[in-house]
């Protein structure tokens, strides 16, 4: 069984959404109208990021867009929004964020871009010490995130937690933020 990077995002917002998804089979509401929404901005985002600010400050000589990678190995699948090949002879994952940036990459996007990271450290077999996370909302505000082995290694525990939850049926702990209860979909079923 391969996981789906997205569900690593939907597991760090609040584990059982994982639980409510695979093992129930009770899709998220708002699932399809944000999927729409995101390939509306991404389209505009790329053009606005543009080709020489990602040539000359991230030191880009190509990239791939929309590239789709599954690792057995590691037991995960997603789509990157873009793959960018360095001058010093590294890879990284760029992904493009529907959100402001305010001064701390969050958790989750770090963790996404680590598993990107993975992906293509085996796919392309380049290095990959870094990702980049572009902030539509705050002028396409482009952030580094550097990537050490650790970071690697919590992203697969993470990946590891998910496949737990989905093959024994295992029943989470909610998130602690009660806020995020507030409008979820699952409210009505989540004791
Ligand atoms: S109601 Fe709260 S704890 Fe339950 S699934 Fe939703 S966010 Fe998680």
């Amino acid at each position: 069984m391969l996981i789906t990077v997205s569900d690593v995002i939907e597991y760090l917002f609040c584990p059982r959404f994982i639980f409510f998804m695979h093992c129930l089979n009770i899709p998220q509401r708002e699932e399809r109208y944000y999927k729409v929404l995101r390939g509306r901005e991404l389209h505009e985002s790329r053009e606005k990021v543009n080709t020489s600010y990602v040539r000359k400050r991230l030191r880009c000589v190509r990239k791939e867009v929309a590239v789709y990678m599954t690792s057995h190995r590691y037991r995960i699948k997603g789509e990157v929004d873009e793959v960018l090949f360095l001058d010093d002879g590294t890879a990284a994952p760029m992904d493009y964020k529907y959100a402001e940036y305010n001064d701390v990459v969050h958790r989750t996007h770090k963790y996404q871009l680590a598993l990107y990271g993975l992906l293509i450290m085996e796919h392309f077999g380049a290095p990959v010490n870094r990702g980049f996370i572009c902030y539509t909302r705050s002028d396409h505000h482009v952030e580094e995130v550097i990537f050490r082995r650790k970071d690697y290694h919590a992203a697969l525990e993470i990946v590891n937690e998910i496949l737990r939850t989905v093959q024994y049926g295992y029943y989470p702990e909610g998130t602690k933020q009660k806020a995020r209860c507030v409008d979820c979909t699952y409210r009505n079923i989540c004791d």
